[in-house]
């Protein structure tokens, strides 16, 4: 008996710094992938050229691929392909803009592309074949240069009002904290205390000193510094209280982390259950609103293979 052979997708992940662009099978592998820097600098014609070159490169050696999918940094408009102007994109070139990226793209390609945003991709990626997978309502943190989160709520991925993606990651956790001003220009959001960025910037004014990565404020918090302590033990508090709000609206029974600031969950996930508890002490009764922590095992491929579902889900 002949095996069915799996069906090959275009899949790139687009962000303000960094690019892959891979080749993934409708079993969710990744055959192959490559990472770049964006040309950012250089403004959004340079950007999707940069794109098309990367894609055609793969759509050679593998021309039977008819579906493109696209993760990227928002806000986007899945619906129609189009970015509606990523703050994370500008550069002295100007601004994005209104973008039909998928269009643009598309027509170079001559595939169909089809767009979703990067976190709503990772939490698809991980109900796919990831952490998530059986799980009908999960939430996805990405921590990096922001605070990302995407919802899959009763097994469909959750959107907000007017077809938005759910921005999670700016609810506001202290109001009027001038240590934690966040890139939307408000003061005190889950972001500014929660991306790795966010907190390196924040222990960094903490110590006084100017050089401190989020890499180096974990080793010293590996050696138990007792500033760099304090600063993952104030993190976990914090990431507890965003957690808790998300648990009380969208109830889902397992948060997975992502992201490069992920690889420091060992310095704050276990506090972060056990605040977490405490918080949600009275919920667990009936229905246990407790979710359940765990960090992705796709390492830096969710995009990938979620922008490649999209493309799937979309073919079928
Ligand atoms: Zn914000």
């Amino acid at each position: 008996m002949t095996q069915k052979v799996p069906q090959k997708f275009l899949a790139y992940d687009l962000g303000g710094t960094k690019v892959a662009v891979g080749v993934v099978t409708s079993k969710g592998k990744v055959l192959e992938e490559h990472r770049e820097p964006v040309v950012i600098q250089q403004g959004k014609t340079a950007v999707i050229a940069q794109l098309a070159a990367l894609g055609k490169r793969l759509l050679e050696e593998h021309p039977e691929i008819r579906a493109v999918g696209m993760a990227s940094a928002g806000p986007l408009d899945p619906a129609t392909g189009e970015l509606l102007d990523p703050t994370n994109f500008a550069s002295p070139k100007g601004h994005w803009g209104r973008t039909p990226i998928a269009r643009l793209l598309g027509a170079k390609l001559r595939r169909k592309v089809h767009l979703e945003n990067d976190a709503a991709a990772a939490i698809l990626a991980e109900h796919w074949v990831g952490a998530a997978k059986g799980c009908d309502n999960a939430m996805i943190l990405t921590l990096g240069t922001g605070l990302g989160t995407g919802i899959i709520s009763n097994g469909e991925l959750l959107r907000a009002g007017r077809g938005l993606h759910p921005e999670a990651g700016h609810l506001i956790l202290r109001e009027g904290d001038a240590s934690a001003p966040c890139g939307c220009g408000n003061l005190g959001c889950a972001e500014a205390y929660l991306s790795g960025r966010n907190f390196s910037r924040r222990a960094r004014v903490a110590f006084g000193k100017s050089d401190l990565s989020a890499k180096d404020l974990a080793e010293l918090a590996r050696k138990r510094d007792p500033r760099a302590v304090a600063a993952f033990d104030e993190y976990a508090l914090l990431m507890a209280t965003a957690i808790h709000n998300y648990a009380v609206i969208y109830a889902p029974e397992l948060v997975v982390f992502t992201g490069s600031f992920a690889a420091a969950s060992d310095l704050f996930l276990k506090a972060t259950r056990e605040h977490l508890k405490k918080m949600l002490a009275r919920r667990r009764v009936g229905v246990d609103l407790l979710p359940k922590l765990v960090v992705s095992k796709l390492d830096n491929q969710a995009g990938l293979i979620g922008g490649a579902f999209v493309a799937l889900r979309a073919s079928k």
